[in-house]
Protein backbone atom coordinates (compact mmCIF):
# COMPACT_ATOMS: atom_id res chain seq x y z
CA UNK A 1 0.00 0.00 0.00
CA UNK A 2 1.31 3.10 -1.22
CA UNK A 3 2.43 5.61 2.00
CA UNK A 4 0.09 8.36 1.69
CA UNK A 5 -2.99 5.51 1.86
CA UNK A 6 -1.72 4.45 5.26
CA UNK A 7 -5.19 5.33 6.71
CA UNK A 8 -6.61 2.54 5.20
CA UNK A 9 -4.89 0.11 7.88
CA UNK A 10 -6.92 1.67 10.12
CA UNK A 11 -10.25 -0.54 8.66
CA UNK A 12 -7.23 -3.90 9.02
CA UNK A 13 -6.80 -2.44 12.86
CA UNK A 14 -10.51 -2.41 13.29
CA UNK A 15 -11.51 -5.90 11.39
CA UNK A 16 -12.26 -7.74 14.16
CA UNK A 17 -14.72 -5.00 15.97
CA UNK A 18 -16.26 -4.00 12.16
CA UNK A 19 -16.91 -7.46 11.82
CA UNK A 20 -18.72 -8.17 15.37
CA UNK A 21 -20.65 -4.98 14.65
CA UNK A 22 -22.09 -6.42 11.22
CA UNK A 23 -23.02 -9.80 13.01
CA UNK A 24 -24.48 -7.98 16.02
CA UNK A 25 -27.25 -6.42 13.24
CA UNK A 26 -27.39 -9.77 11.15
CA UNK A 27 -28.04 -11.65 14.42
CA UNK A 28 -30.74 -9.20 15.29
CA UNK A 29 -32.86 -8.43 12.16
CA UNK A 30 -35.06 -5.62 12.88
CA UNK A 31 -37.56 -4.31 9.84
CA UNK A 32 -38.43 -0.72 9.18
CA UNK A 33 -38.35 1.77 11.60
CA UNK A 34 -37.74 -1.16 14.00
CA UNK A 35 -34.11 -1.46 14.31
CA UNK A 36 -33.59 -0.36 18.05
CA UNK A 37 -30.87 -3.05 18.64
CA UNK A 38 -29.09 -2.15 15.38
CA UNK A 39 -29.05 1.36 15.63
CA UNK A 40 -28.03 1.14 19.38
CA UNK A 41 -25.00 -1.01 18.29
CA UNK A 42 -23.75 1.13 15.41
CA UNK A 43 -24.16 4.42 17.97
CA UNK A 44 -22.66 2.99 20.57
CA UNK A 45 -19.82 1.69 18.55
CA UNK A 46 -19.33 5.26 16.99
CA UNK A 47 -19.51 6.50 20.07
CA UNK A 48 -16.91 4.57 21.41
CA UNK A 49 -14.57 5.97 17.92
CA UNK A 50 -14.43 9.59 19.41
CA UNK A 51 -17.54 10.35 16.83
CA UNK A 52 -20.27 12.32 18.51
CA UNK A 53 -23.87 11.56 17.11
CA UNK A 54 -27.38 12.84 17.06
CA UNK A 55 -30.05 10.85 17.57
CA UNK A 56 -33.81 10.90 16.14
CA UNK A 57 -33.05 12.18 13.01
CA UNK A 58 -36.30 13.59 11.43
CA UNK A 59 -38.54 12.40 14.25
CA UNK A 60 -37.01 8.95 13.23
CA UNK A 61 -36.23 6.79 16.44
CA UNK A 62 -33.63 5.02 15.15
CA UNK A 63 -32.50 7.80 12.50
CA UNK A 64 -28.84 8.89 13.56
CA UNK A 65 -25.79 10.83 12.43
CA UNK A 66 -22.91 10.31 13.36
CA UNK A 67 -19.87 13.11 12.99
CA UNK A 68 -15.90 13.63 13.60
CA UNK A 69 -13.61 16.44 12.92
CA UNK A 70 -14.89 20.14 12.03
CA UNK A 71 -15.86 22.70 8.73
CA UNK A 72 -15.64 21.47 5.45
CA UNK A 73 -15.49 19.27 3.03
CA UNK A 74 -18.04 17.20 4.86
CA UNK A 75 -18.32 13.54 3.58
CA UNK A 76 -21.14 11.18 4.33
CA UNK A 77 -21.09 7.23 4.21
CA UNK A 78 -25.02 6.01 4.10
CA UNK A 79 -25.76 2.88 6.29
CA UNK A 80 -28.46 1.18 5.83
CA UNK A 81 -29.58 -1.68 8.39
CA UNK A 82 -32.97 -3.13 8.31
CA UNK A 83 -34.03 -6.37 7.46
CA UNK A 84 -36.97 -7.99 5.48
CA UNK A 85 -39.96 -9.75 7.07
CA UNK A 86 -40.24 -13.62 6.96
CA UNK A 87 -37.46 -14.07 5.67
CA UNK A 88 -35.99 -15.79 8.38
CA UNK A 89 -32.44 -17.92 7.80
CA UNK A 90 -29.82 -19.81 9.42
CA UNK A 91 -26.17 -18.59 8.26
CA UNK A 92 -24.01 -20.62 6.10
CA UNK A 93 -26.35 -23.27 5.35
CA UNK A 94 -26.60 -24.36 1.62
CA UNK A 95 -30.76 -25.41 2.00
CA UNK A 96 -33.50 -22.91 3.50
CA UNK A 97 -33.40 -23.46 7.63
CA UNK A 98 -35.35 -21.16 9.75
CA UNK A 99 -33.35 -19.25 12.56
CA UNK A 100 -34.91 -20.70 15.84
CA UNK A 101 -37.20 -17.70 17.24
CA UNK A 102 -36.63 -15.44 14.16
CA UNK A 103 -38.63 -14.13 12.19
CA UNK A 104 -37.06 -11.45 10.00
CA UNK A 105 -33.77 -11.41 7.87
CA UNK A 106 -31.10 -9.70 6.20
CA UNK A 107 -32.36 -10.88 3.06
CA UNK A 108 -30.82 -7.17 1.48
CA UNK A 109 -27.45 -7.48 3.19
CA UNK A 110 -27.73 -4.00 4.93
CA UNK A 111 -25.76 -5.44 7.61
CA UNK A 112 -22.97 -5.44 5.56
CA UNK A 113 -24.09 -2.08 3.83
CA UNK A 114 -23.64 -0.60 7.44
CA UNK A 115 -20.48 -2.03 8.32
CA UNK A 116 -18.50 -0.91 4.99
CA UNK A 117 -19.88 2.98 5.94
CA UNK A 118 -18.82 2.43 9.54
CA UNK A 119 -15.12 1.14 7.97
CA UNK A 120 -14.81 3.92 5.77
CA UNK A 121 -15.69 6.45 8.52
CA UNK A 122 -12.55 5.34 10.62
CA UNK A 123 -10.41 5.66 7.55
CA UNK A 124 -11.35 8.60 6.83
CA UNK A 125 -11.58 9.66 10.70
CA UNK A 126 -7.75 8.36 10.54
CA UNK A 127 -6.84 10.44 7.74
CA UNK A 128 -8.39 13.81 9.40
CA UNK A 129 -6.00 12.57 12.84
CA UNK A 130 -2.86 11.50 10.76
CA UNK A 131 -2.80 14.69 8.08
CA UNK A 132 -4.39 17.20 10.51
CA UNK A 133 -6.70 18.05 7.48
CA UNK A 134 -9.80 20.18 8.27
CA UNK A 135 -13.00 18.15 7.49
CA UNK A 136 -15.59 16.37 8.60
CA UNK A 137 -16.58 12.49 8.20
CA UNK A 138 -20.02 11.40 8.71
CA UNK A 139 -22.13 8.26 8.73
CA UNK A 140 -25.80 8.72 7.87
CA UNK A 141 -27.74 5.99 9.87
CA UNK A 142 -30.53 5.35 7.62
CA UNK A 143 -33.25 3.27 8.77
CA UNK A 144 -36.40 2.04 7.07
CA UNK A 145 -35.29 1.51 3.52
CA UNK A 146 -37.12 -1.32 2.26
CA UNK A 147 -40.42 0.48 1.91
CA UNK A 148 -40.28 3.13 4.34
CA UNK A 149 -38.39 5.88 2.53
CA UNK A 150 -36.44 6.78 6.07
CA UNK A 151 -33.80 8.37 3.57
CA UNK A 152 -36.70 10.70 1.77
CA UNK A 153 -37.89 11.46 5.49
CA UNK A 154 -34.65 12.85 6.72
CA UNK A 155 -33.90 14.73 3.36
CA UNK A 156 -37.39 16.62 3.56
CA UNK A 157 -35.90 17.70 6.86
CA UNK A 158 -32.74 18.84 5.25
CA UNK A 159 -30.04 15.97 6.97
CA UNK A 160 -27.94 15.73 3.66
CA UNK A 161 -27.92 19.55 3.01
CA UNK A 162 -24.43 20.13 4.64
CA UNK A 163 -22.70 17.62 2.64
CA UNK A 164 -19.89 18.10 0.09
CA UNK A 165 -20.24 14.24 -0.94
CA UNK A 166 -21.83 10.91 0.31
CA UNK A 167 -21.33 7.85 -0.24
CA UNK A 168 -22.75 3.94 -0.03
CA UNK A 169 -21.84 0.87 -0.35
CA UNK A 170 -24.57 -2.16 -1.26
CA UNK A 171 -24.59 -5.60 -1.30
CA UNK A 172 -24.64 -6.91 -4.70
CA UNK A 173 -23.42 -9.84 -7.12
CA UNK A 174 -21.15 -7.87 -8.72
CA UNK A 175 -18.03 -4.99 -8.27
CA UNK A 176 -19.27 -1.96 -10.07
CA UNK A 177 -19.95 1.62 -9.34
CA UNK A 178 -23.61 2.67 -9.82
CA UNK A 179 -24.43 4.81 -13.03
CA UNK A 180 -27.87 3.81 -13.62
CA UNK A 181 -30.53 6.37 -12.12
CA UNK A 182 -33.82 5.13 -10.39
CA UNK A 183 -37.33 6.22 -10.93
CA UNK A 184 -39.13 8.29 -8.41
CA UNK A 185 -41.79 6.22 -6.40
CA UNK A 186 -44.61 6.62 -3.81
CA UNK A 187 -47.22 4.22 -2.46
CA UNK A 188 -50.95 5.47 -1.78
CA UNK A 189 -53.23 3.04 0.16
CA UNK A 190 -56.72 3.27 -1.51
CA UNK A 191 -59.42 2.40 0.94
CA UNK A 192 -62.92 1.93 -0.50
CA UNK A 193 -66.14 2.42 2.05
CA UNK A 194 -69.85 0.98 0.77
CA UNK A 195 -72.62 -0.73 2.63
CA UNK A 196 -72.63 -4.49 3.42
CA UNK A 197 -76.08 -6.53 2.46
CA UNK A 198 -77.16 -9.83 1.82
CA UNK A 199 -75.53 -11.03 -1.40
CA UNK A 200 -78.81 -13.11 -2.35
CA UNK A 201 -81.43 -11.85 -0.73
CA UNK A 202 -81.16 -8.06 -0.89
CA UNK A 203 -77.97 -7.25 -3.35
CA UNK A 204 -79.80 -4.00 -4.52
CA UNK A 205 -79.00 -2.64 -0.49
CA UNK A 206 -75.55 -3.15 -1.18
CA UNK A 207 -72.49 -0.66 -2.13
CA UNK A 208 -69.77 -3.36 -2.59
CA UNK A 209 -66.53 -1.61 -1.69
CA UNK A 210 -64.83 -5.28 -3.12
CA UNK A 211 -66.38 -3.92 -6.87
CA UNK A 212 -64.64 -0.29 -6.56
CA UNK A 213 -61.18 -1.73 -5.99
CA UNK A 214 -61.90 -4.39 -8.97
CA UNK A 215 -63.03 -1.33 -11.20
CA UNK A 216 -60.20 0.63 -10.30
CA UNK A 217 -57.75 -2.00 -10.75
CA UNK A 218 -59.38 -2.24 -14.43
CA UNK A 219 -59.39 1.33 -15.08
CA UNK A 220 -55.72 1.35 -14.51
CA UNK A 221 -54.66 -1.44 -16.75
CA UNK A 222 -56.77 0.48 -19.63
CA UNK A 223 -54.60 3.31 -18.23
CA UNK A 224 -51.02 1.34 -18.83
CA UNK A 225 -51.32 1.24 -22.65
CA UNK A 226 -51.08 5.52 -22.36
CA UNK A 227 -48.23 6.18 -20.50
CA UNK A 228 -45.20 6.86 -21.06
CA UNK A 229 -42.73 3.54 -21.55
CA UNK A 230 -40.45 4.33 -17.93
CA UNK A 231 -43.23 4.68 -15.58
CA UNK A 232 -44.20 1.59 -13.63
CA UNK A 233 -47.71 0.86 -11.70
CA UNK A 234 -48.08 -2.03 -9.67
CA UNK A 235 -51.05 -3.04 -6.93
CA UNK A 236 -52.02 -5.28 -4.31
CA UNK A 237 -55.65 -5.90 -2.66
CA UNK A 238 -54.55 -5.81 1.10
CA UNK A 239 -58.09 -6.26 2.33
CA UNK A 240 -60.68 -7.52 -0.09
CA UNK A 241 -63.47 -6.84 2.14
CA UNK A 242 -63.89 -10.21 3.80
CA UNK A 243 -63.99 -13.87 3.26
CA UNK A 244 -68.08 -14.32 2.52
CA UNK A 245 -69.13 -14.00 -0.61
CA UNK A 246 -72.55 -13.78 0.21
CA UNK A 247 -72.16 -10.44 1.87
CA UNK A 248 -71.45 -7.55 0.40
CA UNK A 249 -68.42 -6.48 0.77
CA UNK A 250 -68.71 -2.95 2.92
CA UNK A 251 -64.46 -2.45 2.98
CA UNK A 252 -62.24 -2.99 0.62
CA UNK A 253 -58.64 -1.65 0.09
CA UNK A 254 -55.92 -1.64 -2.37
CA UNK A 255 -51.87 -0.32 -1.98
CA UNK A 256 -50.65 1.37 -5.13
CA UNK A 257 -46.94 1.98 -6.28
CA UNK A 258 -46.45 4.21 -8.62
CA UNK A 259 -42.74 4.68 -10.65
CA UNK A 260 -41.61 7.49 -12.94
CA UNK A 261 -38.91 8.81 -14.65
CA UNK A 262 -38.66 12.48 -12.25
CA UNK A 263 -40.56 13.86 -9.52
CA UNK A 264 -43.00 15.88 -11.25
CA UNK A 265 -43.62 12.86 -14.30
CA UNK A 266 -44.65 11.29 -10.99
CA UNK A 267 -47.51 13.84 -9.63
CA UNK A 268 -48.60 13.40 -13.00
CA UNK A 269 -48.96 9.66 -12.99
CA UNK A 270 -50.59 9.87 -9.28
CA UNK A 271 -53.31 12.42 -10.24
CA UNK A 272 -54.11 9.83 -13.48
CA UNK A 273 -54.08 6.85 -10.75
CA UNK A 274 -56.35 9.03 -8.61
CA UNK A 275 -59.09 9.50 -11.42
CA UNK A 276 -59.72 6.18 -11.73
CA UNK A 277 -60.46 5.73 -8.15
CA UNK A 278 -62.93 8.76 -8.49
CA UNK A 279 -64.34 6.59 -11.63
CA UNK A 280 -64.71 3.66 -9.73
CA UNK A 281 -65.87 5.35 -6.54
CA UNK A 282 -69.09 6.99 -9.17
CA UNK A 283 -70.15 3.67 -10.29
CA UNK A 284 -70.55 1.95 -7.21
CA UNK A 285 -72.01 4.46 -5.00
CA UNK A 286 -68.78 3.73 -2.67
CA UNK A 287 -66.77 6.36 -1.55
CA UNK A 288 -62.79 6.27 -0.95
CA UNK A 289 -59.64 7.80 0.94
CA UNK A 290 -56.20 7.73 -0.84
CA UNK A 291 -53.65 7.63 2.17
CA UNK A 292 -50.57 8.97 0.60
CA UNK A 293 -47.55 5.86 2.80
CA UNK A 294 -44.26 6.87 1.58
CA UNK A 295 -42.54 8.10 -1.69
CA UNK A 296 -38.47 8.69 -2.93
CA UNK A 297 -37.08 10.96 -5.56
CA UNK A 298 -35.43 9.60 -8.44
CA UNK A 299 -31.60 9.23 -8.34
CA UNK A 300 -29.74 11.84 -9.74
CA UNK A 301 -26.17 10.60 -10.39
CA UNK A 302 -22.78 12.49 -10.40
CA UNK A 303 -20.22 11.22 -13.48
CA UNK A 304 -16.89 12.74 -11.27
CA UNK A 305 -17.67 10.92 -8.51
CA UNK A 306 -18.41 8.15 -10.37
CA UNK A 307 -14.88 8.42 -12.13
CA UNK A 308 -13.09 8.89 -8.39
CA UNK A 309 -14.80 6.11 -6.93
CA UNK A 310 -13.99 3.44 -9.55
CA UNK A 311 -10.36 4.58 -9.62
CA UNK A 312 -10.33 3.79 -5.81
CA UNK A 313 -11.85 0.36 -6.44
CA UNK A 314 -9.15 -0.70 -8.78
CA UNK A 315 -6.54 0.86 -6.42
CA UNK A 316 -7.59 -1.31 -3.59
CA UNK A 317 -7.14 -5.40 -3.73
CA UNK A 318 -10.21 -7.00 -4.15
CA UNK A 319 -10.86 -9.60 -1.65
CA UNK A 320 -10.27 -13.30 -1.96
CA UNK A 321 -12.27 -16.40 -1.27
CA UNK A 322 -10.69 -18.69 1.11
CA UNK A 323 -11.41 -22.71 1.18
CA UNK A 324 -13.86 -22.39 3.40
CA UNK A 325 -15.87 -20.04 1.25
CA UNK A 326 -15.02 -21.79 -2.03
CA UNK A 327 -16.42 -24.80 -0.13
CA UNK A 328 -19.76 -22.74 0.95
CA UNK A 329 -20.16 -21.52 -2.82
CA UNK A 330 -19.52 -24.86 -4.15
CA UNK A 331 -22.85 -26.10 -1.87
CA UNK A 332 -25.13 -23.38 -2.67
CA UNK A 333 -24.20 -22.56 -6.46
CA UNK A 334 -25.98 -26.22 -6.87
CA UNK A 335 -29.27 -24.28 -6.16
CA UNK A 336 -28.87 -20.77 -7.54
CA UNK A 337 -31.30 -20.80 -10.87
CA UNK A 338 -30.21 -17.79 -11.44
CA UNK A 339 -26.28 -18.72 -12.26
CA UNK A 340 -24.68 -19.70 -15.36
CA UNK A 341 -21.88 -21.80 -16.03
CA UNK A 342 -19.82 -18.87 -17.30
CA UNK A 343 -20.32 -17.36 -13.65
CA UNK A 344 -17.40 -17.06 -10.94
CA UNK A 345 -17.64 -18.33 -7.63
CA UNK A 346 -16.99 -15.21 -6.47
CA UNK A 347 -17.27 -11.66 -8.13
CA UNK A 348 -13.42 -11.19 -9.08
CA UNK A 349 -13.24 -8.48 -11.32
CA UNK A 350 -14.18 -4.47 -11.34
CA UNK A 351 -17.29 -3.95 -13.91
CA UNK A 352 -15.58 -0.94 -15.79
CA UNK A 353 -17.75 2.23 -16.35
CA UNK A 354 -20.34 1.96 -19.29
CA UNK A 355 -19.98 4.18 -22.11
CA UNK A 356 -23.93 4.03 -22.33
CA UNK A 357 -25.96 4.10 -18.86
CA UNK A 358 -29.46 0.99 -19.30
CA UNK A 359 -32.46 2.64 -17.72
CA UNK A 360 -33.26 1.04 -14.73
CA UNK A 361 -36.82 0.89 -13.14
CA UNK A 362 -36.02 0.43 -9.35
CA UNK A 363 -36.16 2.86 -6.94
CA UNK A 364 -34.34 4.38 -4.06
CA UNK A 365 -34.65 6.40 -0.78
CA UNK A 366 -31.15 7.40 -1.87
CA UNK A 367 -32.62 9.38 -4.60
CA UNK A 368 -33.25 12.20 -1.58
CA UNK A 369 -30.23 11.95 -0.81
CA UNK A 370 -28.80 12.52 -3.93
CA UNK A 371 -30.79 15.64 -4.51
CA UNK A 372 -29.58 17.00 -1.39
CA UNK A 373 -25.61 16.56 -2.10
CA UNK A 374 -23.60 14.84 -4.55
CA UNK A 375 -24.24 10.84 -4.11
CA UNK A 376 -22.15 7.98 -5.71
CA UNK A 377 -23.05 4.48 -4.67
CA UNK A 378 -20.67 1.12 -5.29
CA UNK A 379 -21.97 -2.18 -5.84
CA UNK A 380 -20.18 -4.32 -3.32
CA UNK A 381 -19.59 -8.07 -4.52
CA UNK A 382 -20.11 -10.14 -1.48
CA UNK A 383 -22.47 -12.40 -2.91
CA UNK A 384 -22.28 -15.90 -4.86
CA UNK A 385 -22.82 -14.98 -8.80
CA UNK A 386 -26.47 -16.02 -8.95
CA UNK A 387 -28.05 -15.30 -5.66
CA UNK A 388 -31.41 -13.83 -5.96
CA UNK A 389 -31.68 -10.54 -3.73
CA UNK A 390 -34.12 -10.67 -1.14
CA UNK A 391 -33.58 -14.31 -0.82
CA UNK A 392 -32.73 -16.58 2.21
CA UNK A 393 -29.40 -17.20 0.25
CA UNK A 394 -28.55 -13.71 0.74
CA UNK A 395 -29.46 -14.54 4.58
CA UNK A 396 -27.49 -17.68 4.67
CA UNK A 397 -24.46 -15.76 3.00
CA UNK A 398 -24.68 -12.79 5.31
CA UNK A 399 -22.01 -14.03 7.86
CA UNK A 400 -19.67 -15.61 5.05
CA UNK A 401 -15.80 -14.86 5.53
CA UNK A 402 -15.74 -13.49 2.08
CA UNK A 403 -18.73 -11.02 2.78
CA UNK A 404 -16.92 -9.88 5.48
CA UNK A 405 -13.83 -9.11 3.57
CA UNK A 406 -16.07 -7.78 0.72
CA UNK A 407 -17.79 -5.59 3.33
CA UNK A 408 -14.10 -4.28 4.54
CA UNK A 409 -12.51 -3.71 1.15
CA UNK A 410 -15.55 -1.53 -0.08
CA UNK A 411 -15.00 0.37 2.86
CA UNK A 412 -11.59 0.74 1.73
CA UNK A 413 -12.32 2.10 -1.58
CA UNK A 414 -15.02 4.54 -0.35
CA UNK A 415 -12.54 6.06 1.97
CA UNK A 416 -9.92 6.15 -0.57
CA UNK A 417 -12.07 7.96 -2.93
CA UNK A 418 -13.32 10.38 -0.04
CA UNK A 419 -9.82 11.33 1.07
CA UNK A 420 -9.13 11.72 -2.67
CA UNK A 421 -12.40 14.27 -2.87
CA UNK A 422 -10.70 16.27 0.32
CA UNK A 423 -7.52 16.58 -1.08
CA UNK A 424 -8.55 17.81 -4.21
CA UNK A 425 -11.09 19.97 -4.23
CA UNK A 426 -11.31 20.88 -8.12
CA UNK A 427 -12.97 17.01 -8.16
CA UNK A 428 -15.69 18.36 -5.63
CA UNK A 429 -15.96 21.70 -7.17
CA UNK A 430 -16.81 19.67 -10.50
CA UNK A 431 -19.10 17.18 -8.20
CA UNK A 432 -21.11 20.20 -7.54
CA UNK A 433 -21.25 21.74 -11.01
CA UNK A 434 -22.82 18.12 -12.02
CA UNK A 435 -25.16 18.07 -8.88
CA UNK A 436 -26.10 21.63 -10.01
CA UNK A 437 -27.03 21.15 -13.78
CA UNK A 438 -28.90 18.01 -12.51
CA UNK A 439 -31.19 19.36 -10.21
CA UNK A 440 -31.02 22.99 -11.21
CA UNK A 441 -30.78 23.72 -7.19
CA UNK A 442 -34.14 22.91 -6.44
CA UNK A 443 -35.21 19.97 -4.63
CA UNK A 444 -38.90 19.29 -4.64
CA UNK A 445 -39.35 15.89 -3.10
CA UNK A 446 -41.62 13.29 -3.88
CA UNK A 447 -42.85 12.87 -0.32
CA UNK A 448 -45.63 15.73 0.09
CA UNK A 449 -44.59 17.76 3.28
CA UNK A 450 -48.08 16.11 5.54
CA UNK A 451 -46.76 13.08 5.14
CA UNK A 452 -45.82 11.09 8.50
CA UNK A 453 -43.45 7.90 8.94
CA UNK A 454 -45.68 4.60 9.36
CA UNK A 455 -43.66 3.81 12.16
ZN1 LIG B 1 -33.78 -4.47 -0.57
ZN1 LIG C 1 -31.07 -3.01 0.12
Amino acid sequence: MPEENSFLTAIDAASDKINKLADTIWDNPETAFREYKSSEALISFLRSEGFTVEVGVAGLPTAFIASFGSGHPEIGFIAEFDALPGISQQALKPLPVKLEGIENGHGCGHHIYAGDAVAAALAVKAYLLSSGAKGTVKVLGCPGEEGGSGKAFMAREGAFNSLDATFGGHPERFWAVRTRPSLACCNILYKFDGRASHAGAAPHLGRSALDAVELMNVAVNFLREHIPYDHRVHYAITDSGGDAPNIVQPHAEVMYMMRAKDNADLNALCRRVDLCAQGAALATETTFTSDFRSASSNLITIPTLQRTLHQAMLDVQLPRPDDKDIAFANELAKILIDRTPDMPLYPDKILPLPDHVAPHFGSTDTGDVSWNCPTVQMHVGCWIPGTPNHSWQVVSQGKNGFARRAMLYAGKAMALAAVRLMQHPELLAAAKREHLERTGGKYEPAMPKDVMPHL
